[in-house]
């Protein structure tokens, strides 16, 4: 189960923004296992493909897919240490497998900034500075340990001692992009090999990052603010690539706070603005190198998380293990297809619902249908 963590200075918005996803989700439509815990939310994932096959199938259960998000500032907060930055903040972060880094750019005087005046390139700098550090500490300890390792070994050496001396090369390069090249880990071009060792190093500067400009109300909603060309210069320059979303937290909030959908259109309305969630969720997910495939049918229309690249006996698992054992083959469906023929006996007719065998790599949005041998 991959999570996307919220991450970020003292009192730029994390809580609020967190709050805000909580509530909107939980309010949103009464979906299953909707569990809520103070530190983690599980989000639906909005998917109009998704409504439509509601819609569609009237099914007795609607199950979408989810993104699980961690509030790391709550989490830091509870702890006894107390303090911002400290170890405790960063070993959360290693527990999640992306990061929501959440970047103040509302001036209000009553919020005072921890730093003084406000400054969103200095706060990035200061957490980009900081998950570096903690990266460079721990890959000089592994290179010790690996170093200590390998000097025992002798010219030759068995298999697992020539592995040893390879991860401990691979550790020394991935050192060195970020203390000579001054690059994130996830910046850096790896082969598999090198990626399968970086994966098993839970690096802090490995992890996918999404930046969350939190804007005041009124920028969000005029879509100007000061320090967004600098935000995305600074991105640009030192994780080019990595997504820049803006947002509100307070117009959020206000959003989330209102209950029913009639009410959440007018203020939008009224505002002229649409709520950034649904963008930043889905941006989320993907970020965490997810998708989903969809069963379809009277009792129920789900959505199953798989990641990208996964071959067709190992989604049939996710839906239950003897499906995998038992896999024989599966008939696919196009959404598209789908929506335009109107009925799985139209798409059918057209020739469109196609039978794949195990080899097959599901696509996003597939509609599936499997035959087990059991
Ligand atoms: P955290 O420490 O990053 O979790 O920050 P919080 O979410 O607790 O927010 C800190 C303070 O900033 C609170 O008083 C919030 O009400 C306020 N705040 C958060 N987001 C916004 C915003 O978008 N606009 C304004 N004006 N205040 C905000």
């Amino acid at each position: 189960n991959l999570k996307i963590g919220v991450v970020g200075m003292p009192n730029v918005g994390k809580s609020t923004f967190f709050n805000a996803i909580t509530k909107s989700a939980a309010s949103a439509e009464n979906y299953p296992f909707c569990t809520i815990d103070p530190e983690e939310s599980r989000v639906a994932v909005p998917d109009p493909r998704f409504d439509w096959l509601c819609e569609t199938y009237k099914p007795a259960s609607k199950v979408p897919a989810y993104l699980t998000v961690i509030d790391i500032a709550g989490l830091v907060k509870g702890a006894a240490t107390g303090a911002g930055l400290g170890n405790n903040f960063l070993s959360h972060i290693r527990a999640v497998d992306a990061i929501f880094h959440v970047v103040r750019a509302f001036s209000e005087e009553d919020v005072i900034h921890v730093e003084g005046e406000l400054d969103p390139i200095r706060d990035l700098e200061i957490i980009h500075n900081e998950l570096r550090l903690k990266d460079e500490e721990f890959l000089t300890k592994k290179i010790e340990e690996l170093s200590k390792v390998t000097a025992r070994v002798g010219k030759g050496g068995s298999a697992a001692d020539k592995a040893k001396k390879e991860e401990l090369e691979i550790t020394q390069k991935v050192l060195k992009i970020i203390t000579e090249d001054n690059k994130d880990v996830r910046k850096g071009d790896w082969n598999n090999k090198e990626v399968e060792i970086i994966n098993s190093l839970l690096l802090l500067t490995a992890k996918p990052v999404i930046y969350l400009v939190n804007l005041s109300e009124k920028d969000y909603i005029r879509k100007k603010n000061k320090w967004l060309p600098k935000i995305k210069a600074w991105i640009d320059e030192n994780n080019p690539g990595d997504l820049l979303l803006p947002f509100s937290a307070s117009f959020e909030s206000q959003l989330s706070a209102l209950s029913t959908k009639e009410e959440k259109e007018k203020f939008m309305t009224e505002k002229d603005a649409q709520s950034a969630l649904p963008r930043i969720i889905v941006a989320g997910y993907q970020s965490l190198q997810l998708m989903y495939f969809f069963t379809c049918g009277p009792d129920e229309v789900r959505a199953w998380t798989i990641r990208k690249h996964t071959k067709a006996p190992k989604a049939a698992g996710v839906i239950h293990s003897d499906f995998e054992k038992g896999f024989i083959l599966v008939d696919i469906m196009r959404f598209n297809d789908l929506k335009e023929h109107g009925s799985e006996s139209a798409v059918k007719a057209a020739g469109k619902y196609i039978q794949k065998g195990k080899e097959y790599i599901f696509e996003d949005g597939d509609i599936a249908y499997f035959r087990s041998g059991l």
